[in-house]
């Protein structure tokens, strides 16, 4: 009897232990995931504020998601957009890291138009943003900009309302022109057929070429393009070429495009860039650089200045710049210099594993083909913001737009030249050319591509 009761007492004893023990063990894996999620966050450099903002909007799989990518105050802006719905979080996300200057409204308007795939740039955001857009008319303003990258957003508004308000309410708009630029551009891919059976509507250009005409004369094309600015011998062949399937364009338009290599296919029309050009070396989607190449003088940057290594002539010209940008207050940040070519692979080899090739190709350079492994390109943000997706919401971004010429500084990639860089519209992104050639490039607003091949190659 007692020994019976003795062992029922162990027992107990060791039960109660067990629970005991689970209890406090269940109770401390909690606190620490817990703990270590907002120390994750915080890590990613949200501040406490942020960090309880992202809690009160988002259930514990989206938070997770917010990990999967570098700290951008976008992100916030998000959740607090008037049509912010939680079920696209990922997708806003994904947009957001495709197009880092994309705005917060953007991002919500087309994801939740079921754009997400859209080739984001600012000509689209003007668009949607100008005070005559008209939400019903979406499919036909993304319809006729990418037929027409060369206008501007209030051009590309007032056509196609104009379009729509002569005809009658149920015919398609018909492109001026009906020209299709050759590089690739997924825009309103979805409406593509919609469009192409109609014949009735007006053409608002002053173009009356038919583009039927057929046996024009060779010296008659080639008398189009004598004597224009930037007419380079060796590509009258191409000009000719491009003409017959673009004969609307203007032949200064042609010139521009040629010269840029959009008639050739990007990183399939390939060759190697000439190294003999020193510092106005060029490399884009068909000039590429070799996997050893590794730039000469490449100078650690100061930690005050940004992080990484560039060539010493360009971080010299950036000192110099700085130096002048903290008198007025500003401190532009260098971000993303020097990349070599193994981590420009893996970051592209990890773009593609998370987005797939079409995708990552939108935004990423592939190696050999990205221009920070010159050493002569930064990305910058600035001393308080590291993140470039904000650049362009700085002071800094506005001193530095206007006065990085000055110092051999020319923006990369601008605003409505993204069909002949090849990129989008890139407000971080500075490339040393030196001065004289950066004020040229500043004031006559013409790409890099467009310089090089009429001055350089
Ligand atoms: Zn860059």
């Amino acid at each position: 009897m007692e020994k019976k009761k003795k062992r029922k007492l162990k027992k107990g004893i060791i039960l109660f232990l067990i629970i005991f023990i689970l209890f406090w063990l269940f109770l401390g894996v909690y606190l620490f995931q817990h703990k270590s999620f907002d120390t994750k966050l915080k890590e990613h450099g949200y501040s406490k504020e942020e960090i309880q903002e992202l809690k009160s909007h988002l259930e514990k799989k989206n938070l997770e998601i917010v990990l999967e990518y570098d700290y951008q105050k976008t992100i916030l802006h998000i959740l607090n957009e008037k049509d912010f719905q939680e079920k696209y979080f990922s997708y806003y996300l994904k947009f957001l890291n495709r197009y880092p200057n994309a705005t917060s409204y953007d991002i919500v308007f087309f994801v939740n138009h079921g754009l997400e795939d859209i080739t984001y740039n600012p000509d689209l955001h003007d668009i949607i943003h100008h005070e005559k857009f008209k939400e019903e008319y979406l499919d036909d303003y993304l319809k006729y900009y990418e037929e027409h990258q060369e206008l501007d957003a209030e051009k590309i508004v007032i056509d196609v309302n104009t379009n729509k308000e002569e005809e009658d309410p149920n015919a398609n708009l018909k492109p001026v022109g009906g020209e299709v630029t050759s590089n690739s551009n997924s825009n309103s891919n979805q409406n593509s057929h919609k469009n192409s059976n109609s014949n009735s509507s007006s053409n608002s250009s002053s173009n009356t070429k038919d583009p039927k005409e057929e046996d024009i004369p060779l010296e008659e094309i080639t008398a189009l393009f004598l004597g224009k600015q930037y007419m380079v011998d060796r590509n009258m062949d191409r000009y000719r070429k491009y003409y017959l399937s673009h004969k609307n364009l203007s032949a200064d338009e042609i010139i521009t495009r040629v010269n840029s290599n959009i008639d050739l296919t990007a990183y399939k029309d390939v060759t190697a860039s000439d190294l003999g050009k020193g510092d106005l070396l060029i490399v884009n989607k068909y000039y590429y650089l070799d996997k050893n190449y590794v730039p000469s003088n490449l100078v650690a940057v100061n930690s005050k200045h940004g992080r990484g290594y560039l060539k010493k002539e360009a971080y010299d010209a950036f000192i110099e710049m700085y130096n002048d940008a903290v008198k007025e207050g500003l401190y532009p940040y260098i971000q993303s210099p020097y990349r070599s070519y193994s981590y420009q692979t893996t970051l592209y080899n990890n773009y593609v594993k998370r987005d797939g090739v079409k995708e990552a190709d939108t935004y990423s350079a592939r190696p050999g083909y990205s221009e920070h492994q010159t050493g002569l390109a930064m990305d910058l943000g600035t001393s308080k913001n590291h993140s470039i997706g904000d650049f362009e919401s700085s002071k800094e971004f506005t001193w530095v737009s206007k006065n990085a010429y000055k110092y051999g500084f020319i923006l990369r990639y601008p605003k409505n030249k993204q069909y002949l860089t090849g990129y989008m519209y890139e407000p971080w992104h500075y490339r040393y050319v030196g001065k004289e050639i950066a004020k040229y490039i500043y004031e006559n607003n013409i790409t890099y591509e467009e310089y090089f091949e009429y001055f350089l190659r």
